[in-house]
This record gives C-alpha cells, sequence and structure tokens, in this order.
C-alpha cells in the first residue's frame, strides 16, 4: 500500500499516469493532503468516487503515531512520534512574534557523532522515509489548526496552516539522507502542497561537502553550517566529520552554494563551550576564517544534558564574543533557547534510537584551550 504522504510531486505525477488519469489530479491530490491535511482519500469530494475508490485501493494516507506532546512554558511544543522499529523522533513547534516555526527531524539518531549533541550520542538506527519528514509538518500543520493555535498566531491568516518557516535541525544530518530530505523540501517548497518560500526553508548541515554541492544544484534553500570551531584541529575533536572535509573545503563548497542560494548569506552556527572554543583567539580565528564567505554567526548557548562533559559558556562571554564579531563587521545573533523545560531545545532531541551503528565510543583526547587574554 502506497502512503500518500511518501510521494513527491513527480510521485504523484506517476501514480496518476499509472491509474489512467490526467496530470491535475495530482495537484488535487497534493492540495487535499498539504493544503487541507486531510487524511483520508474518501473525504477528497472533488474527485469522482469511482476514482476515490480506485486510489484507495493503492494508496492512503498514513500520518506519524504520536507517542507524546508536550508543550513548554514558552509555548514551544514537542512531539515524540513513532517510526516503528523501537524508533522514536522529535519534531518541534517554536512560535514567535512574526512566524511559526517547525524543526523537523530526518533521521532515526545520527551517525556523526559531534562531541557536545545529544541526537549524536544515542547513535544511529536509519533514514527516515520522506512521508516521515513530511508527515511531521503535516501532522503540526494539522494539529495546530485543530487546536485553534492559528487563532493564537497573529502571523497567519485565520484558518490557515501556522507554520511559516521550517528548520531541518531536528534529530540526524539531513545531507547523509539526500534522496529523501530533497523530495520533503520539493514538497515544502511546491506552491501545490506547503507552498513556503526558499528564504523560509533552512537547511542545517555538519558539513558533507559533496552533499552540499548536490544540494545546490537540486534545491538550494536557505543554509546553516554547524560551525563550532575556527581551527581544524578544534574541529576535528567537536565535530568529527570535519577530518573528512576540513574547513578549507567546507568554505569554498558554501561559497559555491551562495551562487544559487535564495539568501545571499550562509549562518554559521557556532555552539558556545566554556572554555573549549570561546576565548579571545578562537574569535580572532573566526573572524580570519569567515573574512572571504558573506555570513552571519548564530552563537548557540550549549543546551546541557545527562553525560556530556560540556558545560555553556557564561552569558557575559557569549555576548563578549559577540561583540568581537560585530566589531569585526559580522552580524551576530544568540539564539534564543526556546522550551529546554521540555528538553526540545538544540542538541537536547534524543527521541528513541536504537544504535544499530555499534561504533565504538568515540574518544575524544582532551581539549587543551588557549588561555584568555581577556574577557572572552
Ligand atoms: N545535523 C545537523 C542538523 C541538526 S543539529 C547539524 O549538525 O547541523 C542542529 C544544531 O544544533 C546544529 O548546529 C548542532 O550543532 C546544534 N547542537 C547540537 N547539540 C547541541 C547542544 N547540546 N547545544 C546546543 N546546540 C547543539
Ligand atoms: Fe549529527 Fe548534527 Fe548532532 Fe552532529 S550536531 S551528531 S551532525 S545531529
Amino acid at each position: 500500500m502506497i502512503n500518500l504522504l511518501d510521494l513527491d510531486t513527480a510521485g504523484l505525477a506517476a501514480l496518476f499516469a499509472r491509474l489512467g488519469e490526467k496530470p491535475f489530479r495530482a495537484r488535487q491530490v497534493s492540495h487535499w493532503l498539504h493544503q487541507r491535511l486531510t487524511g483520508d482519500v474518501d473525504a477528497m469530494t472533488d474527485l469522482a468516487r469511482p476514482l476515490r475508490q480506485r486510489l484507495a485501493a493503492v494508496a492512503d494516507v498514513r500520518g506519524p503515531r504520536v507517542i507524546t506532546d508536550t508543550t513548554a512554558a514558552d509555548g514551544t511544543r514537542k512531539w515524540l512520534l513513532d517510526v516503528g522499529g523501537g524508533n522514536a523522533v522529535e519534531a518541534v513547534y517554536i512560535p514567535e512574534d512574526d512566524r511559526g516555526t517547525l524543526c523537523v527531524s530526518s533521521q532515526a539518531g545520527c551517525a556523526l557523532d559531534c562531541a557536545f549533541c545529544s541526537t549524536g550520542k544515542q547513535g544511529f538506527s536509519r533514514n527516515l522515509t520522506v512521508a516521515e519528514i513530511v508527515g511531521q509538518l503535516w501532522h503540526a500543520n494539522r494539529t495546530l489548526l485543530a487546536d485553534g493555535a492559528s487563532a493564537a498566531a497573529p502571523w497567519v491568516e485565520q484558518g490557515r496552516a501556522p507554520i511559516t518557516n521550517v528548520v531541518m535541525m531536528g534529530m540526524g544530518e539531513p545531507l547523509a539522507n539526500f534522496d529523501n530530505v530533497v523530495a520533503a523540501l520539493s514538497l515544502f517548497l511546491d506552491d501545490n502542497a506547503y507552498g513556503l518560500s526558499r528564504r523560509r526553508v533552512t537547511l542545517s548541515t555538519s558539513g558533507l561537502v559533496p552533499a552540499l554541492d548536490r544540494l545546490r544544484d537540486a534545491c538550494p534553500v536557505a543554509l546553516a553550517i554547524s560551525l563550532h570551531a575556527p581551527n581544524d584541529a578544534l574541529r576535528d575533536r567537536l565535530v568529527p566529520i570535519n577530518r573528512k572535509y576540513p574547513l578549507a573545503e567546507l568554505l569554498a563548497a558554501c561559497r559555491r552554494y551562495l551562487e544559487r542560494a535564495p539568501r545571499d548569506f550562509v549562518t554559521f552556527e557556532y555552539v558556545m563551550l566554556d572554555g573549549i572554543n570561546d576565548q579571545y583567539g578562537h574569535a580572532r580565528q573566526l573572524i580570519a576564517l569567515a573574512r572571504d564567505v558573506p555570513c552571519k554567526f548564530n552563537l548557540i548557548p550549549f543546551n546541557p544534558f545527562p553525560g556530556s562533559g560540556f558545560a555553556s559558556s557564561p552569558r557575559a562571554r557569549i555576548l563578549a564574543f559577540q561583540t568581537m564579531l560585530m566589531d569585526a563587521g559580522f552580524v551576530t545573533t544568540i539564539r534564543r533557547t526556546r522550551g529546554d523545560d521540555i528538553d526540545a531545545a538544540c542538541g537536547q532531541l534524543a527521541g528513541q534510537v536504537q544504535d544499530r551503528s555499534r561504533r565504538a565510543p568515540l574518544r575524544i583526547p582532551p581539549i587543551v584551550s588557549s588561555p584568555a587574554p581577556g574577557p572572552c
């Protein structure tokens, strides 16, 4: 049985061609699925009943099964979604003054094992299917609409879906699940599906360089890079994929990406780890490194989880780091931590992962930080 949420626009068109139907039927069904958010083929009432019956014989709509649904004090809402086989992933809704953002997962776990990431510590089970990725947005819009959330969301017209922005920043490395992520992105952007602007869909990656080049050609959306260190020695330890694709290669790929990107800058994410990457010298190196890439910085206070072995830089040091970058001419924001009382903040998403990577625990050599000459 085909899950209609698994089909991108081309997949729906192919299904209707197989059923001997005109291509506009695919667009009609896409409207029902992704705009009216229907979960039932029989509810698609502008298809004649015999066609609905033929469609229902081969396809249905299977959204995610919700295990838990938790709302934080600040309105952030997290769904833990069952993806079978003992795995569950998380999707997080973040309402703000002028937008509603959904943070979407792309894998059950992650194989890249960044030193400070709770998802990475869970190991890796498998890539999510298109239906499991798209299903997060489908489910969130559907649930929020049914709960009347759009009434409390001044950025949407009454009765319209409340999610205006998607960030691929949940569990997993999106570029390691390339084909399914690109199919899902194409539905996020398609006017017959969710119709989001490219600028409002952001993919965050730890830096899989060949896949970044492919994304540039296949489906360029706004780009965030998990940088986290200003030199290869430190990044090799914090973000191990750097050993394969070091900083010079990554930054060159960012410049190539910008030739096609919907925004004229890359966002560099930089998690602030006390005594590890937050010193004066690191800021100076970062300024030199980023000089040739149109970029903004987003400093992320480290969100702790049990056994991480790291602590967040104190607020004063984060502010001083920000000041140094701003004085050097870089737009630099500090990410507001949302939903931390329900473990929904960046890097706290753990879900449930049946680790099948059987990797040895990563032994990180001690990181010796450079002496701090000043407030940073
Ligand atoms: N795999 C992708 C996207 C998911 S992680 C990536 O790495 O970019 C989303 C962001 O949260 C990344 O910038 C990641 O480095 C950051 N992050 C991971 N663990 C964190 C933690 N404990 N505290 C704060 N940010 C964290
Ligand atoms: Fe994977 Fe991203 Fe976590 Fe690194 S930070 S382990 S790439 S999810």
